[in-house]
């Protein structure tokens, strides 16, 4: 890697912040995965037994820049706390003269949760006077977050300014390690299957590995978007403005190379507009108005199934279906299985995809599920990460 590693840096004694993803789900004041929690565990435990002095901080959820108190990093503070062996204490901010104090008065062995860095506006504007704060009194910086490494916020890329030495953490390391071949292959064997609900979002990755990728798979409601853009009708499946605009791009764009393009020849539809709840499956070209598709059809998933069992290299972002609402779980579910069954270097990105194939048992199955949705698909297309660029060169 051309970027340091916390291998390569020394790190007793030394004042440490590290920034890790901990951006988990919460529901009812309870963290429903921790998947992420325990993804930084390597790097903290690594830090601790070497005896570094450990602060964390990290985003989690969206509160705009406001203290939200259902956003507060203090559950994941007492998850924390029954993983590790050290006593974790919780920080009542991210910056301060209170915080300061407490980053000062930290031992070794112990380890201090700074409160939610997007509390403060200067976070997401990455402004270097909160970056400044931030960093305090660290000596090294440790940047685990590989979710959030394609941000360029305060606590990713602006606090390295005002931090001697910047490495990378190991979960950092696996992930770009585990990615590479994705970003670097092309050509024969190549198969990228995008799904999910926002065109928008993943039409630069559409852009980029349609001319790279053998064949480039669409299906969940992504799928919608270009059918409707290509005229056909889809009831009332889900589809924005900026998906249908997005997708019109793609098809005016990109000649030939759609040919390798692949989309659902039918379809799983429910009867909403009147809310009949019938269901069946339908031709892709026969989404009657009041009906919602919801997943891919039987037809679809043999065809993409198929298309995936010679596959060498496999890259996947975006479930192929409603999958948290079965039966419309089948079309994520038979794809997932098809993956598992290859013998194709298979990867998995996002995390509804992720939460998906674990649910479904498939996770081990995989070369590699990431812990980046947006960060793992831009390093795949061939972006430089922000959060990994700021680092120190090795
Ligand atoms: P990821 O988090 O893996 O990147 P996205 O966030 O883009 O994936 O999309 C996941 C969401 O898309 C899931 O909540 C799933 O239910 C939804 N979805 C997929 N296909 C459909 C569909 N046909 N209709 C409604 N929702 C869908
Ligand atoms: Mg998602």
């Amino acid at each position: 890697m051309p970027k340091k590693s916390l291998n390569d840096a020394d790190y007793a004694g030394k004042r440490t912040l590290v920034r890790v993803d901990v951006n988990v789900p919460l529901e009812d004041a309870t963290i429903t995965d921790d998947t992420r929690i325990r993804a930084a565990l390597p790097t903290i435990t690594t830090l601790l037994d070497g005896g570094a002095i450990v602060t964390l901080c990290s985003h989690l959820g969206r509160p705009k820049g406001k203290v939200v108190p259902e956003e507060s990093l203090a559950l994941v503070r007492e998850r924390l706390n029954q993983l590790l062996d050290a006593d974790v204490i919780m920080a009542p901010d991210c910056i301060g003269d209170e915080v300061a104090a407490l980053r000062e008065d930290l031992r070794p062995g112990q380890v201090l949760m700074l409160e939610n860095t997007r509390f403060h506006p200067g976070e997401r504007a990455n402004d270097p006077e909160f970056a400044r704060a931030l960093a305090g009194d660290a000596e090294l910086y440790v940047n685990d977050a590989f979710g959030s490494m394609h941000r360029a916020h305060a606590s990713t890329v602006g606090v390295t300014d005002y931090i001697d030495e910047c490495v990378a953490g190991l979960l950092v390391r696996e992930e770009l390690d585990k990615l590479t071949p994705c970003r670097e292959a092309s050509g024969d064997g190549f198969v990228v299957i995008l799904g999910g609900a926002k065109v928008d979002d993943k039409i630069d990755a559409i852009r980029e590995l349609l001319p790279r990728a053998e064949k480039l798979i669409i299906g969940g409601a992504m799928a919608w978007a270009f059918f409707k853009a290509r005229g056909m009708g889809i009831g009332e499946s889900l589809c924005t403005c900026d998906s249908l605009q997005a997708a019109h791009e793609i098809l005016d764009g990109m000649g030939d190379h759609l040919d390798r393009m692949m989309l659902p020849v039918d379809v799983h539809i429910v009867q909403v507009e009147p809310d009949t709840g019938e269901m069946r499956v339908a031709p892709a070209d026969a989404i009657d108005k009041g009906w919602d598709a919801l997943d891919i059809g039987p037809d679809t998933r043999v065809l993409f199934a198929q298309a995936v069992r010679d596959a060498e290299i496999v890259f996947w972002n975006g479930p192929m279906g409603y999958f948290e609402k079965p039966p419309f779980d089948e079309g994520t579910r038979d794809l997932a299985r098809a993956l598992a069954e290859t013998d194709a270097y298979t990867v998995v990105g996002g995390g509804d995809s992720a939460a998906a194939i674990t649910q479904m048992g498939f996770d081990d199955d995989m070369s590699h599920v990431s812990t980046g949705g947006g960060a793992s698909i831009e390093f795949v297309q061939g972006d430089d990460l922000p959060g990994v660029d700021a680092l120190d060169d090795n």
